[in-house]
């Protein structure tokens, strides 16, 4: 699928240190999810590499962080310009190693390009403070700095995008990056950086690091525990978001966490049925279901329930499973074997308990699933307490409002949240009750870079984009003006 890249040259498989492409004395395999096919051997790095990177980002600082943030916001629109010149590319690249239908990749990638362009206006609108003074001979000023060098691990889900929201905001800030993209995914982490080269990143500002699984764990380590990195940035699992934050902690770094949803999606009665169904398509089954904000479990009310179920089950049975590549195509593999067993066994499980399957319900060959409605699930199915991370939607019964927002609530997870309504008091009832850091009302799509995108919980920690996300890369300093 590679063969055909426009500029062939987007290819990288080495890592980037300090605007050098460094080879590595081992590497790893990376394949396509859709056909087991192998696509690149990659620079297998590890500490003594994350150390080398942690150096050329601090001695990069000073540089870049004297720039002026006009000159800064200069370097990231040309970067953003080339990433939507080089959607094409980035997408196949995307679609190779990720699995997701290409028009969704290509999507991806716009959207990733738009953090780029939002923090690079952003970049200039880092205002300080100044605050009325309680003495007449001194003055009180605050100012924002650049927190300095940062570090980002990204996961294999949105490949690219996830990268952008971090390192953006960071960029922009005056802050160098030092970032580890997921195992299965480097190709496209390492075509976006090499996009930032040609846009005139100096050499050390941005850097990545590569390795397997076995060594993401080691340059973990090096991440966390070093003095120099004043920020760890992670997208991933809540149990490896814990190991993270505890390895941070010696060195007291800020950390921004991005962790596990287990999206309630809500259809009231006085929903309109069309529109939930669509919003539940849209939510449930984008990136056959490997997104963290994906509608895990369908609340939905008596008196709709077996109109919504089996227009939901209609839309569903007619899906296009398959490569990503193939045209039409609208839902791909799953990423790998192990995903493939989850989604899997939270089927069993729920059919073991008296679910009904009403389409899918099965695995398609090696790599995908067939995508799954269940009907009469309950609370006591492994699909109720654990993200399911597939294509799978269960679709429970409730009765009243105050029960539904019971339900919703009872779990540790608090990213993202949905529910269907014409009723304005509901509206704001409903939204007010829901303790999730995103509520999406009347919609399954939420995401832009404008809005603060993150959790409560055990969903993690901070918030990306918007304004509020460059927060994470400034400190703030207070000056105190005496003897005046
Ligand atoms: P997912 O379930 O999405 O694969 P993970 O949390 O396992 O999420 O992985 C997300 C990112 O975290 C990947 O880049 C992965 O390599 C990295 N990672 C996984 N385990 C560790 C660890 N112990 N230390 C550092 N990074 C890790």
């Amino acid at each position: 699928p590679l063969a055909t890249l426009k500029d062939p040259s987007l290819l990288k498989t080495d890592a980037l240190i300090n605007g050098q492409w460094v080879a590595g004395s081992r590497r790893f395999e990376v394949s396509d999810p859709a056909t087991g096919q192998h696509l690149a051997d990659v620079a297998n790095l590890g500490a003594a590499d994350t150390e080398q990177a942690i150096a050329a980002a601090h001695a990069a600082w000073p540089a870049w962080r004297a720039q002026t943030a006009k000159q800064r916001a200069a370097v990231l629109m040309k970067w953003f310009q080339l990433l939507n010149e080089h959607a094409d590319d980035l997408a196949r690249l995307m679609t190779a190693e990720q699995g997701k239908p290409l028009a969704e990749a290509r999507g991806e990638v716009i959207y990733a390009a738009s953090f780029v362009e939002w923090f690079a206006e952003e970049a200039k609108r880092v205002y300080g403070e100044t605050v009325p003074t309680t003495d007449p001979t001194k003055r009180y000023l605050v100012i924002k700095q650049p927190i300095g060098v940062c570090a980002a691990i990204t996961p294999w889900n949105f490949p690219i995008a996830m990268i952008t929201r971090k390192v953006a905001p960071a960029l922009a800030a005056g802050c160098p990056v030092v970032i580890k993209p997921a195992e299965q995914t480097p190709l496209s982490a390492l075509a976006a950086a090499e996009l930032a080269q040609r846009a005139g990143m100096p050499p050390g500002v941005l850097n990545i690091v590569t390795g397997d699984s076995t060594q993401s764990v080691e340059i973990g380590k090096v991440l966390c525990g070093s003095d120099v990195v004043r920020h760890l940035s992670f997208t991933g699992s809540t149990e490896v978001g814990r190991i993270l934050m505890q390895q941070c902690a010696p060195t007291i770094k800020k950390i921004s966490l991005e962790l596990g949803g287990n999206a309630p999606f809500i259809v009231f009665d006085d929903a309109d049925v069309d529109s939930a169904v669509e919003g539940a398509m849209a939510s449930k089954y984008r990136n056959a279901g490997q997104t963290c904000v994906c509608a895990n479990r369908l609340y939905v009310q008596d008196g709709i329930y077996e109109a919504f179920t089996a227009k939901l089950a209609e839309k569903v049975r007619n899906l296009k499973v398959g490569n990503g590549f193939e045209a039409g195509v609208q839902l791909g593999p799953l990423i790998d074997e192990p995903a493939l067993a989850k989604v899997e066994a939270h089927v069993a499980d729920a059919t073991a308990k008296g679910a009904r399957v009403l389409t899918g319900g099965q695995r398609m060959g090696e790599r995908f699933f067939s995508p799954t409605v269940l009907a009469d699930v309950t609370p006591d199915m492994l699909c109720s307490r654990e993200e399911t991370f597939g294509p799978v939607a269960p679709v429970f019964r409730f009765k009243t409002e105050d029960e539904v927002i019971a339900l919703a609530n009872a779990t540790e997870f608090g990213l993202a949240s949905y529910f269907f309504s014409r009723d304005i008091g509901r509206i704001f009832r409903v939204a007010e009750g829901l303790e999730y850091g995103m509520v999406g009302i009347n919609t399954g799509l939420i995401s832009v870079a404008e809005v603060p995108f993150g959790g409560v919980k055990q969903s993690g920690l901070g918030r990306e984009g918007s304004h509020h996300g460059m927060d994470d890369y400034v400190e703030l300093k207070y000056l105190c003006l005496g003897d005046l």
